[in-house]
Parts: C-alpha cells; structure tokens; sequence
C-alpha cells in the first residue's frame, strides 16, 4: 500500500471530510500522531468537523497556514477495506467522497466522549436498618450473583420505589460504577441445536458453508420458492460464518417487518442480533455502528444502509428478496445495495448470498455465466405445495359498475370463509381512489406542484399526491368548470377495494394492510402478527403484503388487478410483473392446507401472464434474458440516466440540449445519447424535469466517459444533474 500508516505530530495529513468539498484538505497530525483511516476532529473556518485520516498530504497548501487536527475521536479507525470500498463505490456511482463518507458515518454522537453511565453492585456495608422493601432490594441483587442493574431496574425488578434504592447506596450497602453506555450484543451461541434440515436444504446449507470456510470472495443465488426454506438455510450459512469467528450481515428489504425474522434469528442463535435500519433510535444507531466497528455485533439485521456500517471483519453477507426494488436507493447517493455488497464483500473476501424466489433478471444472468454460484431448493418444506394458479378472464366475467370483484372471484372468497380459511385480495394501489373526475367537465384533480393526479385517502378525507405528498381536501365544487357537487371517484384503490368486500361479505371481518393506513412500524408489525395468529377472514394488501409473512390459515389470494404491471415503457415491467404475482401467490397455502391464486387479467394470453400461470420461470428468463440482448440493454448493455431540474422549464431544456450538442466523450466510446426529453413525471415539487438516457456496450468505461462530458457544465441556480448509474426506474 503506498502512503505511510502512522503521522506523527505535525505531519503533513490529508483529511476526507463530510463537507460538500471536492478534495481532501490538509492538516497537520495532532500531539500524540494518528494513525490512517483515524476518525478525527479538524478546524474548517469557524467550525469543527468530523473527518478522517485519508493519507499524505499533498504539500501544494502554504505550510506557515496549516492548521492541526483537534484531536482524535474514541472511536474504532476506518479499515483499509473500507476506504477502498467508499473509493470504488463511488467511482461506480459516481458520487463524491464526501458524500460517500456521509453514508458511512450515519450515527449520531460519534464525535462524543464515550457515554457512561451509573450501574449498581452490591456493596460492603450491609445496611443498618432493614426494612421490607429493602430486603426485596438485597434479595434481586443476591439471586443475580454478580450481575448489575441500572438503578431503575433495580427498583423495578424489587418493585419497591427508586427512592429504597436511593437508600441503600447511601448507606453502603450498594456501590455505584460508572460503564459504557454502548454495550457489546449478547454473544450469539452458532452451536445452539439448528432446525432439522431436509436432504436438499442440509446440501443448500453445506454448499453455503463451504464458501464461507474457504475464507474467499464468492457470490451465491439461493433460489428457492416461497416457503422452501430459504431463511433456514442461509441462517447456517451465518452459523458457519460465526464460527469462524468473522461477522455476518443480513440485509432485508422491508425493514417494518423484521418481528418475526427477529424472532426466528433469537431462536437459533440464543440472542437478538443488533437491528440497523432508520427506524432506530439514534442511542441504538449510535452503539450498532460502535459496537460493529469493535467486533462487539456479530450479526447485523439491517436495511440496504448497513452495508456502510464499520464491520471489522465481515465474512457474510445475506440479501434476502435480492430482487427487490427498495434496494435501489432512488435519492440522494443512486446506489443498489445488491450490486454493492457484491462489490463490498469482494473487498473483504466475504461470501455473498444472494436469495430470492424470483431473482432480478441481473442475477439470474450472472449464474448463467458463471459468475455466481446456483442453488436452488424446488419444494415447499414439509407437506405446503406451491398454490394452484389460475387466470380469471375479466372479458367473461360479469361485474357491476364500480365493482372489482369478479363473480368467481367472490365464489371463491365465499368456499374459504365457510370453510374459515383466510382470503387475501392484492391491489397494489394506495387510497381510496386513484383518481377524481368532475362528471360535468370531464377534468381530473391534479397536483399543484407535480404532475400527478391526486389520489383520494377517504381514511383522512382528502386527497393526496403520491410524489411529494402534498393534500388537500376532496372539493365540492370543480377547481376547473366551479360546478357543484359533480366529483366523484374513479377506479379502486385498497380502500375502496375494502369497502367492496365488506359489501359482499357483511359478517367478514376484514383487514386492509397499507403502508400509509398504519402510524408506525410498530403498529403495523402487530396487526400482521394478529392476522397471522387469525384475526381477519379478508385480507387486502397492497405491495406490503408480498414480502415475507406467513399467514397459515392464508388459502386464497386473487389478483384484482394483474395487468396493472404490464403496461409502461419500463424495461423491467415484465419481469417486476413476474416477480410480484409469483410473490404474491406464494403467499397462500404455505401451512398444510393447500392454496389457490386467483389472478384477474383482461389479457390472459400475455407472455408474461402465461409464463406466472404456467410456472416455467427458466423459460420465462430465458425469453426475457433474450429480448434484452437483442436490445443491448441491462444486464447485456449497460446505461444510465440522467435527470436534470430545475424551476425554469426553458433553462432546464437548454442544459439538455447542451449536454446533447457536446457529447464528445460519450462518442468516444461508442455509447448512445437519447434525449432531452421531459421525464415520465415532467414535474416534481415545481421543479421540472428533462431526462437523458445513454446506452452503451457491456465493456464500455462508461462512469469516465460520463465524468468527463458532464465535467465542463455548471449548474447555475438551482438547476440540478442527477446521474442514474443502471437506472432501475425510469421517472
Ligand atoms: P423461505 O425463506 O424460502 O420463504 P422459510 O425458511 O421461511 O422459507 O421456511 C418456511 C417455513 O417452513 C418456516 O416457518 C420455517 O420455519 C419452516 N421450515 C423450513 N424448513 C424447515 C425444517 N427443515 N424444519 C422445520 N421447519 C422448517
Ligand atoms: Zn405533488
């Protein structure tokens, strides 16, 4: 490696800071040296900022103006791996270091002395006077041996009042120890007793064990159906990986509803591994992101962020649902955490384990060409069985207006209740309704600041903009004709869908799961724990419902709308359509009773629509893989979007057009340049927006070539460019 490990004091460093700069500033190394890669504390103006250790100075700053590092923080230093890792990352996504340095120190406090606190132990001086309440104090604190308690729980586990304990420290009888308030996580046992694992899960398991002992890079699809045991069998992939000492990380998709999978982690492994998603507290942030960093957490169950955490030596990483669109992050730094634990793990010779019923077109390509590892377990666990799936033609059904439910449909909700079976119906469509028309003048109600139709939310009475958020109250009279009373709804949304089930089935008792119908996470985790333990006959889910539970008594899902994926000018529209309905239907029919998928379609013999119902998914890749290549596009082509905005359409347009004028270094290397063209949504929170697109071959140096054509334009004003590497939505 080149560049020296060790300053000392006065040395010559230069520092990554997390401030919007687009290089390193120097310093000199503080009293007492540095070593690289330290977290420190440097002078910038007026403020002090945190920043880290990146290597030698450069020497071109006047030496008499050098200011010194304030001083090193408490805090582990970043790897070598790590650096290495920020550095590729954003050379691939093509974001400054100093905002890859943001992604990377996401805790709140790091820059605090290490926070302690007050715990209690039994001291030497028996008390004088003994009461009651004392001795119950005495009695926890002699049942626990040599544990110690917080004086809260101390108080509370004796249940006497804070002031007995108060007390007995008083008199002697209880000493006070200051701790670190960031403590280790329990030590997870990996030899506790696994479940018993069928002969193609045990050979999954090993073929997975195997990669984490050689101690190498390797990348691993898992692929498996619904229920096939795929959880079971990457968590010995983590036993392994905790034997041997290293540290293992899970990612999941959906954080909101990890309940359960903590649950299940707790029981193979004896205790709860640390959570990282945004949804902690920052004092939980803080000591994941410590404790990581010390090897004090040997498992991380994270969202796509914690792939950014400090591991000292991480071994595994697990994406589970790896084909899921919420690991691409869509604002701010544009990365997808599946593609950078692949990167992440090869910088630190881990395993990655890519798992998934329906893997991402991206994935299955890459074990075609031997690029990954394949393994797949093809049956259910135990006497579950993939459901029956069916079309129902909507030309053929008969249904009244404003209704979504078709005849055979509710036929077969009805056989489910009577048998006391659960039902679900899928809709992936928030509110009530995803539009409001006026029946005088025929227009639609549109965001003000989007362009978007608003959505009506009846559960709050208004209407609602589902890109900025924006609401406002349903009007009475048309904002555009100003006729009165004409509004009205037009097409279902969950809601909706919801007041049409519990018309047709009076005495159900119906559950509408949507993401924006629950205040917190929390509450949403409960109501799916209490639909799972039976407490609903219908279920109506929007996407939410997809991933991940198990609902037992789940016989029945219909599809109320299966074509709604299929249209747009998405690329991946067919295969997200694909891997949403075999989601979706994997969800019935996972305990011993059999399951059904009723899937609504106006066009039964779409491709797409007959590769779900005949579940030939090898073919149903191959046909798409085919398609792509022809095309030249992702994973056979590469491309990347560029979205530019700004308030003022005309100036927007005009950096367009420029950037088109002037494509020089795209020429170069032979990559494609579509556009300007207004972006599938023009306008956004008032800004509007002009998309570029550019295609090129898979060996291409693309990021260089887009470094340098975007390098000579400045953005005046507030106009923005945003660079998409492998753009996943086209919006
Ligand atoms: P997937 O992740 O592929 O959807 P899971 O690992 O969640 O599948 O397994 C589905 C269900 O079957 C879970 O409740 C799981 O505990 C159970 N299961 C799977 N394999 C076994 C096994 N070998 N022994 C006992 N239960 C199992
Ligand atoms: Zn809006």
């Amino acid at each position: 490696m080149s560049g020296q490990d060790f300053f000392h004091q006065g040395d010559r460093v230069a520092v990554l800071t997390a401030q919007p700069l687009d290089r390193l500033l120097d310093y000199r190394a503080p009293e007492g040296g540095c070593f690289r890669g330290a977290f420190v504390e440097v002078p910038l103006g007026p403020r002090k900022v945190l920043g880290v250790i990146w290597g030698n100075g450069g020497g071109d700053f006047d030496s008499a103006k050098l200011r010194s590092v304030i001083r090193v923080l408490d805090v582990a230093p970043m790897r070598e791996e790590m650096r290495q890792f920020l550095g590729k990352a954003g050379d691939y996504t093509l974001t400054p270091m100093h905002a890859m340095l943001r992604l990377a120190t996401r805790a709140p406090g790091l820059s605090d002395p290490p926070s302690m606190r007050k715990i209690l132990r039994l001291g030497d001086n028996p008390p004088e006077r003994m009461t009651d309440a004392r001795t119950k104090v005495l009695a926890v604190m002699e049942e626990f041996g040599g544990l110690a308690f917080t004086s809260r729980e101390l108080a509370e586990m004796a249940d006497v009042t804070p002031s007995v304990v108060k007390g007995l420290v008083k008199q002697g009888a209880l000493r006070e120890e200051e701790t670190p308030r960031d403590l280790p996580y329990p030590h997870l046992d990996p030899d506790l007793p696994s479940k018993d694992l069928t002969q193609d899960q045990a050979a999954a398991a090993a073929a997975l064990a195997e990669g984490v002992h050689s101690g190498a890079y390797g990348t691993t699809l898992l692929k498996g159906v619904t229920g096939s045991g795929k959880t079971e069998v990457y968590l010995e992939a983590v036993a392994a990986c905790l034997r041997k000492g290293r540290q293992a990380l899970v990612l999941l998709p959906e954080i909101a509803l990890t309940a359960e999978f903590l649950k299940r982690v707790e029981q193979r492994f004896g205790a709860t591994p640390a959570e990282w998603h945004s949804g902690a507290t920052m004092t939980e942030r803080r000591r994941v992101w410590r404790m990581v960093g010390q090897g004090n957490a040997q498992l991380v169950i994270g969202a796509r962020s914690a792939l950014f955490l400090p591991f000292r030596d991480l071994g595994l990483i697990i994406v589970d649902e790896e084909h899921d669109g919420s690991y691409k992050q869509d604002e701010g730094v544009l990365y997808n955490a599946r593609d950078m634990a692949v990167l992440r793990a090869a910088m630190c010779s881990a395993q990655v384990v890519l798992a998934s019923a329906t893997p991402s077109l991206e994935t299955w390509a890459n074990a075609e060409a031997g690029k990954y590892k394949r393994v797949d377990l093809t049956a259910r666990f135990g006497t579950a069985v993939l459901p029956q799936m069916r079309a129902v033609d909507m030309r053929a059904e008969d249904l009244a207006p404003a209704t979504w439910i078709s005849p055979t449909l509710k036929q077969a909700m009805r056989l489910r209740m009577e048998r006391g079976e659960q039902s679900l119906l899928f809709l992936n469509r928030r509110g009530f309704a995803p539009v409001t028309i006026c029946r005088a003048c025929g227009s639609q109600v549109a965001c003000d600041h989007c362009d978007a139709r608003m959505v009506e939310h009846r559960f709050m009475k208004r209407l609602m903009c589902h890109q900025c958020g924006e609401t406002k109250p349903v009007p009475e009279t048309c904002p555009s004709c100003q006729v009165e009373g004409k509004m009205a709804p037009v097409g279902p949304g969950i809601e909706r869908l919801g007041e049409e089930a519990a018309a047709l089935f009076p005495q159900a008792r119906i559950a509408v799961l949507s993401s924006d119908l629950f205040g917190s996470a929390r509450a949403l985790k409960a109501r799916i724990e209490d639909i799972a333990a039976g407490e609903a006959d219908i279920i109506l889910g929007t996407q939410l419902v997809a991933k991940g539970h198990n609902f037992p008594l789940l016989t029945l899902v219909g599809v109320i709308d299966a074509d709604l994926g299929l249209q747009g000018s998405d690329l991946r529209a067919g295969e997200r359509s694909f891997q949403l309905m075999r989601q979706v239907a994997g969800r019935a029919g996972r305990a011993e009773r059999a399951g059904e998928a009723l899937m609504q379609t106006f066009q039964p013999e779409h491709p797409v629509i007959r590769a779900i119902l005949s579940g030939d998914e090898e073919e149903f890749w191959r046909a798409e893989a085919e398609q792509r290549r022809q095309a030249g596009v992702p994973p056979f082509g590469r491309m990347a979007g560029i979205i530019l905005s700004g308030s003022d359409l005309a100036q927007v347009f005009d950096l367009g057009n420029a950037l088109a004028r002037n494509d020089g270094p795209l020429r170069q290397v032979g990559a494609q340049l579509f556009g300007p063209a207004p972006a599938p949504i023009a306008r956004v929170r008032g800004r509007h927006r002009v998309r570029l697109l550019i295609k090129a071959d898979k060996g291409v140096p693309l990021q260089e070539a887009l470094a340098r054509w975007t390098a000579p334009f400045n953005m005046k004003g507030d106009l923005r460019l945003n660079i998409d590497i492998d753009p996943q939505n086209f919006f």
